[in-house]
């Protein structure tokens, strides 16, 4: 009889950026000998099987899915907007649901550990009532998580919360953050935005810290970064967290280890346009500027409109992304028949693309990105380098440690305008300073190749994991 193979639970934060490499990580632990069972929401898993169906929720015997609520009422229109919402309801509705289904699942066959997204961190009751050992992978980077981990001392010293709102705006941000080890150079304004509130009962703000808080009570704490790209910082955090595991990229380590496992299941809440891969295969190499803002911000109508403009104006040939929900209130015909006779002839729109097969096509030179962690760390992984605009959360850590310490990426700051656009693509694409990125960006992609390939730190921490993982 074969043995019973270990059954691992993962459970993601029911939105796109945590879903993805939560989902590697899970292959590469089936590849490993695992059983998984994954958990979507029943609102994601229903919204995978319109995108992509059947196939993407059907792997194999040993890799099984299921559900439970997020609590948010039926008539919720549900759109990206509605964190807050997710974030007051699911630690409670999904807290409960979560229960119920380890209970149902537990001895069949025995569920031997639970690895949940860091901000899911209210499973850790679970885990912790039923006896199973939880590991937490948080899928933001390090260099924002280690922000969280100094929050008290920043309140101590008076910094937050903020006094007015008009510490937003009046240069208060701008204060050096050198007093923090690995932080040198960092200011207010890139600590991670939800920290940046006047309101101490803010609930973004008190959900992430409370679940970074909560990582000491998890068996290990696991990173999609690698040792050498941030390795100053994890000194940092390995001072407040122990049995930290740095496995990133994980589409680095996923590529290394297991390509085609488990191929067709996929994570892509949204129905991928995968014409544009044949669009990039018309183009010169190194000629297109890659466009996409992840799967969370919003923008204005005008603002779209505005950036349209500037992008169009930047001469070089684009893929932009512009997701059916990117628009706060858009309608269909946001875009005029003015601009679309424009880029005709080199720019195409699509509202969903397979991106990391989009970052690795020889004819994408630069990458304009909101700097969401998943989308940085598959830029460093292509060696492609990035015009830098980030909204919330952690993007504006993220965009300062690409532009001032890895050497991968040109800030745009938020009042962007028409001329500036074009300046930062010529940039990009033609200048020298582009051409500096560029080659940092393939060395860093090396880097990153190294930490993935046998003897790597990657690959020898998650080699540690599995070890960790089939002795609990
Ligand atoms: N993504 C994609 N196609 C798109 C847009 C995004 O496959 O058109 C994927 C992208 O590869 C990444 C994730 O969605 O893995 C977005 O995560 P990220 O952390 O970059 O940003 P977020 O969406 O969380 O703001």
């Amino acid at each position: 009889m074969e043995p019973v193979k270990p059954h691992v639970v993962c459970i993601p934060l029911p939105a796109q950026g945590p879903i993805n490499p939560i989902l590697k990580l899970a292959k590469l632990l089936h590849f490993k000998g695992f059983r998984i069972t994954f958990v979507h929401t029943d609102f994601n898993y229903h919204r995978l099987l319109e995108s992509r169906g059947l196939d993407s929720l059907q792997g194999s015997p040993d890799f099984r899915f299921e559900t439970i609520i997020d609590g948010l009422p039926s008539t919720n229109p549900r759109g990206i907007q509605d964190l807050p919402d997710l974030c007051l309801t699911i630690p409670v509705e999904g807290l409960r649901s979560f229960w119920e289904l380890i209970m149902k699942l537990k001895d069949v066959p025995p569920i031997t550990s639970i690895i949940s997204d860091g901000v899911m961190s209210f499973t850790l009751e679970v885990a912790d009532e039923f006896g199973i050992p939880e590991m937490v992978l948080f899928t933001p980077s390090a260099c924002s998580m280690l922000g969280y981990l100094h929050y008290e001392d920043l309140k101590e010293r008076g910094y937050f919360p903020l006094k007015d709102a008009s510490q937003l705006s009046n240069g208060y941000l701008d204060t050096d953050m050198d007093w923090i080890p690995a932080m040198k150079g960092v200011g207010l304004r890139e600590f991670p935005t939800f920290i940046r509130t006047t309101n101490p009962n803010d609930t973004m703000f008190n959900y992430n810290l409370q679940s970074v808080n909560n990582a000491t009570k998890a068996a290990a704490v696991i990173l999609n970064t690698f040792d050498d790209l941030e390795h100053q910082v994890l000194d940092a955090i390995k001072t407040k967290l122990t049995n930290l595991y740095t496995i990133g990229p994980l589409s680095l380590l996923h590529r290394q280890l297991c390509p085609t496992n488990l191929d067709s299941m996929g994570s892509n809440l949204w129905e991928e346009d995968t014409q544009c891969l044949s669009w990039l295969d018309e183009r010169e190499p190194c000629s297109v500027v890659y466009v996409n803002f992840g799967s969370l911000i919003t923008v204005t109508p005008q603002k779209l409109r505005d950036f349209a403009w500037e992008l169009a104006d930047s001469k070089y040939p684009f893929l932009w992304v512009i997701r059916a929900d990117l628009v706060n209130g858009g309608g269909e015909d946001i875009l005029s028949e003015e601009f679309l006779a424009a880029i005709s002839d080199r720019g195409v729109l699509v509202g969903w693309c397979p991106q990391e097969r989009v970052l690795s096509h020889p004819s994408v030179g630069g990458f304009l990105t909101h700097c969401g962690w998943n989308s940085t760390m598959e830029s460093v992984c292509e060696g492609v380098p990035l015009i830098c605009w980030p909204f919330f959360a952690d993007q504006p850590m993220n965009c300062f440690y690409c532009c001032r310490e890895w050497g991968i990426g040109m800030e745009m700051d938020s009042d962007v305008n028409r001329e500036k656009v074009e300046i930062l693509a010529r940039e990009l694409m033609e200048g020298m300073k582009g051409h500096c990125l560029r080659v940092k960006a393939m060395d860093w992609k090396k880097k990153a190749e190294a930490a993935t390939t046998p003897g790597g730190s990657s690959y020898i921490n998650f080699d540690n994991i599995v070890m960790q993982l089939k002795q609990e």
